[in-house]
């Protein structure tokens, strides 16, 4: 591999936000165990749509916004929530979880991005926050996400991504023994590459998935 990484380190999610439950069954089908939902709501009904089709060995992660009052009902379906980024959310998880006696994998978003638009902490607030989250019962963070500027050079994708694995190497560090922070989730259709070369080990494939299929469609 060009980015001198072994390939069983690094898992697609395939993100089926584009498309109905059908064509990410097929998807599932064809031997991708993960799929990424960016909202609550198709999440559920591909979720159910799997369930009447006996795809129950699917994980689901949540890579978008997940509101406080769509937990209840997207917990129980969630392998893992890639988009923590705040404590009020984190409070709400653990409650819910605890009372189900779950344990949710979580990854801290940061964003290192100049793009105020972004989701995601900034990277200042990263150690406070995982401070504060990692003494919360019911869930657990594992790593952390990223998106990469909007119209960064492929320098400047690179360099933004090797800060968050920076970070995580950080945060690994001052919670050695105590976090495992295996997984850092960065790297789109556009900017994978970058992504696998700074240590990406979930990338987020949506778009160049389905281009054929949906010109198709
Ligand atoms: C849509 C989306 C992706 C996939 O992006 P593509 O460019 O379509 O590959 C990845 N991550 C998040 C958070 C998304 O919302």
């Amino acid at each position: 591999m060009a980015a001198s990484r072994d390939p069983a380190e690094v898992c697609i999610v395939g993100v089926t936000k584009y498309v109905g439950p059908e064509l990410a069954l097929q998807l599932a089908q064809a031997g991708c165990r993960i799929l990424g939902e960016n909202r609550p709501q198709s999440l559920w009904s591909k979720h159910e749509y799997f369930q009447a089709h006996a795809a129950e060995d699917t994980q689901w992660h949540m890579i978008g916004h997940l509101q406080r009052n769509k937990l209840r009902r997207t917990l129980p379906l969630l392998d893992c929530l890639h988009s923590l980024d705040s404590l009020r959310l984190a409070e709400a998880i653990s409650h819910e979880a605890t009372a189900v006696a779950r344990v949710l994998p979580v990854l801290v978003e940061v964003n290192f991005t100049q793009d105020s638009s972004k989701t995601g902490l900034p990277p200042s607030a990263l150690p406070a926050f995982v401070e504060q989250v990692r003494q919360l019962p019911g869930l657990r963070i594992e790593g952390l996400m990223a998106m990469a500027s909007q119209d960064g050079s492929e320098a400047q994708t690179r360099r933004e991504f090797e800060q968050v694995r920076q970070a995580r190497d950080e945060l690994q560090q001052a919670y050695s023994g105590e976090l495992t922070l295996s997984q850092l989730s960065m790297g789109m259709s556009g900017d994978f590459r970058q992504a696998v070369a700074a240590g990406a080990t979930l990338v987020r494939i949506g778009s160049s998935l389905w281009e054929g299929v949906l010109a198709a469609a």
